[in-house]
Order: C-alpha cells, then sequence, then structure tokens
C-alpha cells in the first residue's frame, strides 16, 4: 500500500550502539527492529567490508520497504518480516547457530507515526489501528471498545504510568463506541483536569496512545519472551543492546541482564547527548543497555 509519507527516522544513540555492539567485525549481527534501517545501515557500514554478515528483521511489512530502499547500496544486508519473538526460527532457517550482536530499539518508527491510515498518532484523525504487524488480529479499536473497564484502566496506567487511567478508562466505556484517533483524544480531554489538558510539556493523549500502543503489540510480552531465549543464540563474547523508551521497559531489561547468568551487564544505560535531543526529541527518554554474553 502507497501512504502518504515525506519524512524519514533518526536513528536514537546511532554511535552508541555501533561502537558497543560491534566488537568483532568479521562477525554476524541481527537488527531485530529494523525500522527505516537506520542502525541497520550504520552496522552494515562497519562489518560487511570485514566480511561481516548482517540480518535485520521487522514485523510492519511497510516499514521494511522504505528499509530496503534506504539499503539499496548494501545488497548483502538480508532482510525479513519477521517478529524477533520468532528470531530462533528464522535462524534455525537461515542456518545460523549463533550470532555476535543483537540490537533491539522498542521505539515507534517515524513511519507508523507519521504515514497517513496506521492510527498511531493522536495528532492524526484516523481510524483506531496501532499495528505494528498489519496482520495481527488486534486492533486498537478491538481495545478501545471491548475491553473491560477495570483492564483498560490497569494498562493505562501500566502501560502509559497515567495517573489518570481510571477516569479516562471509565470516559472510554462511557462513550463507545469510538472510532478515531481524534474522537479517542476528544475522550481523554473530557476525563482529564483543565491543568493536565493544558500541561505544554507532552500532549495530554500522549500516555493512553503510548498504552494502547504496547498493548495491541503485545510490547512487554515480546520483549521479556526474547530476553529468555536471546542469550542461547549468542557466541560467547556476544552483545546485546536494547534501547527502551519507557521505564517499564528499560525495568525488564535491567533486571534480565543482572539476573541473568549467561549475561554480564556492559556498564550501566546510556543516555542520549543534550545536543542528541535537541536534534531529535524523540530520543529523550531512550535508555541504552547492553550485556555481554559469558
Ligand atoms: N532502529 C530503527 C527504528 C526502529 S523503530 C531505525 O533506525 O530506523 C521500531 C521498529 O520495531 C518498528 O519498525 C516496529 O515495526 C518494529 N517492531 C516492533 N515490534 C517488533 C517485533 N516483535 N519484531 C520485529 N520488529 C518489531
Amino acid at each position: 500500500m502507497n501512504r502518504v509519507y515525506n519524512e524519514h527516522h533518526i536513528p536514537v544513540l546511532l554511535n552508541e550502539v555501533v561502537e558497543n555492539l560491534i566488537w568483532k567485525p568479521d562477525g554476524v549481527y541481527v537488527d531485530c527492529t529494523v525500522g527505516e534501517g537506520g542502525h541497520t545501515r550504520a552496522i552494515a557500514e562497519r562489518v560487511l567490508p570485514y566480511g561481516g554478515r548482517v540480518i535485520g528483521i521487522d514485523v510492519d511489512s511497510e516499514v521494511l520497504q522504505i528499509a530496503e530502499r534506504n539499503l539499496l547500496s548494501y545488497p548483502n544486508v538480508q532482510l525479513f518480516k519477521f517478529s524477533y519473538v520468532e528470531l530462533p526460527v528464522l535462524l534455525s532457517l537461515l542456518q545460523v547457530h549463533k550470532v555476535d550482536g543483537l540490537l533491539v530499539d522498542l521505539g515507534v518508527s517515524t513511519y507508523q507515526l507519521k504515514a497517513e491510515g496506521r492510527g498511531f498518532s493522536f495528532n492524526q484523525d484516523e481510524p483506531l489501528d496501532m499495528r505494528m504487524n498489519l496482520e495481527s488480529e488486534l486492533t486498537a479499536y478491538h481495545v478501545v471498545n471491548t475491553y473491560p473497564e477495570e483492564k483498560l484502566a490497569d494498562i493505562i496506567y501500566n502501560y502509559g504510568e497515567e495517573n489518570f487511567s481510571r477516569k479516562i478508562a471509565r470516559a472510554i466505556v462511557q462513550n463507545r463506541p469510538i472510532q478515531t484517533t481524534r474522537q479517542l483524544v476528544e475522550v481523554i480531554k473530557m476525563a482529564l483536569p483543565y491543568k493536565e489538558v493544558h500541561n505544554r510539556k507532552r500532549h495530554f493523549a500522549t500516555k493512553t496512545f503510548q498504552a494502547i500502543r504496547i498493548e495491541v503489540n503485545k510490547e512487554i510480552e515480546n520483549i521479556s519472551k526474547f530476553l529468555e531465549f536471546a542469550p542461547d543464540y549468542l557466541n560467547p563474547g556476544g552483545r546485546l543492546a536494547i534501547i527502551s523508551f519507557h521505564s517499564l521497559e528499560d525495568r525488564i531489561v535491567k533486571h534480565a541482564f543482572k539476573n541473568d547468568k549467561r549475561l554480564k551487564p556492559i556498564g550501566d544505560f546510556i543516555s542520549p547527548t543534550t545536543f542528541e535531543v535537541a536534534e531529535n526529541p524523540r530520543a529523550r527518554s531512550a535508555k541504552l543497555r547492553l550485556a555481554e554474553r559469558v
């Protein structure tokens, strides 16, 4: 499908990822969340000349088409429409037993936010969708219009860290059916006190939209599953790099790195510089954590 899209995604913590992930120039690296291919390209530049191998996966077939275009000058990069939760299946299909580095960027791609009709953005009026994988069944419409009030409130609280979660969940349930992102924004607005609605730092719908997106795409479940099996697919010395944008995700990554006997954390987390945040506000809450396979 051709959607209107005239922007590009700026990769977050790019140098920090490349410097820390690539320890063996002729190794095998998997970018588990290719997006528009920003990190993939930098990894390719660094390892392909030395005989390294780069595999990239994403669940979003439309984003992958953009990545393919952005990576035209790196025909050796192998791209696949796959979920990183199914990485073991892909590696076995490719007959790759172990790799030297795995990158997961838990953000949302600019394409998903800005291309018309994906339903991720509170700045546009679109059907409630928010699926990264366009073949999956669960949409934001389903979450918003069929989940029980209690479950919605918990999702908005846990995944959105929204203090007014109960009020928002109640307003949603009372105003069903909610068809579009604009309608959802209006319902959230009704549920919030004046001060929140006029908060200048952050749009008042940000947290609720984030929460619904995380639920629709099973983002917390996915990263938890990934962390269970990923160390088994790394060669000794192999590295795991995870960029999170949310304290719940970061906590999961931090604990896994600390408590997993197969892994040794490398330093503390890395945050973007103030310069990077000024250039790319989306980087604001990013945290990069690294671990090494012992
Ligand atoms: N690093 C990329 C941006 C990644 S944005 C760049 O520099 O361009 C995060 C991407 O992760 C999105 O494109 C999203 O579709 C993808 N994603 C989310 N969940 C996924 C999963 N389970 N498996 C594979 N990709 C996933």
